[in-house]
């Protein structure tokens, strides 16, 4: 694990991508940088987001973040996670237990924003990720037929 690896900004990094998937139905992230101090995040985007946008979205991040949901982690057969998500980018060697990560609590799953495999540490609830800042953002067409690419920077307060 990276020295710089922060559980709080990758759980807020979990609650930004279940807002984004949410509301625009976008994949999830492709690419996340996190850092202690500033992380970003790269999706896969059809277009542009504008200052409201953002405002918008980040007001929803630090709603989640202040209802203080649980963030836990539940052991799934990899048969059956298969069929809830994209494992692509997970390695075989992950096995063929894994062990999902829900944003809410995962026996009322009307409470869950965001579940995924994930093998990273979290906070235990969202309050615990402190205020979303989002420092900036800028979009990039993609190539011929492919989505253009979102990065979203972004800070947590103390
Ligand atoms: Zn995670």
């Amino acid at each position: 694990m990276a020295k710089e690896y922060d559980p709080r900004m990758h759980s807020a990094e979990h609650i930004l991508s279940g807002v984004l998937i949410r509301r625009y139905g976008c994949p999830r992230c492709f690419s996340t940088h996190i850092n202690s101090n500033k992380s970003k995040v790269d999706f896969r985007f059809p277009h542009d987001l504008s200052a409201e946008d953002a405002a918008s979205i980040a007001a929803e991040v630090n709603d989640i973040i202040k209802a203080d949901l649980p963030i836990a982690a539940r052991e799934m057969p990899r048969e059956e996670a298969a069929t809830r998500f994209n494992l692509t980018r997970l390695p075989e060697s992950a096995g063929d237990t894994l062990r999902i990560v829900y944003v809410g609590d995962p026996d009322q799953p009307e409470s869950v924003l965001d579940s995924c495999p994930c093998i990273g540490e979290h906070v235990a609830r969202t309050s615990e990720c402190g205020d979303f800042i989002w420092v900036s953002h800028e979009w990039k067409p993609g190539e011929e037929g492919q989505d253009g690419v979102l990065r979203i920077r972004f800070k947590l307060g103390k």
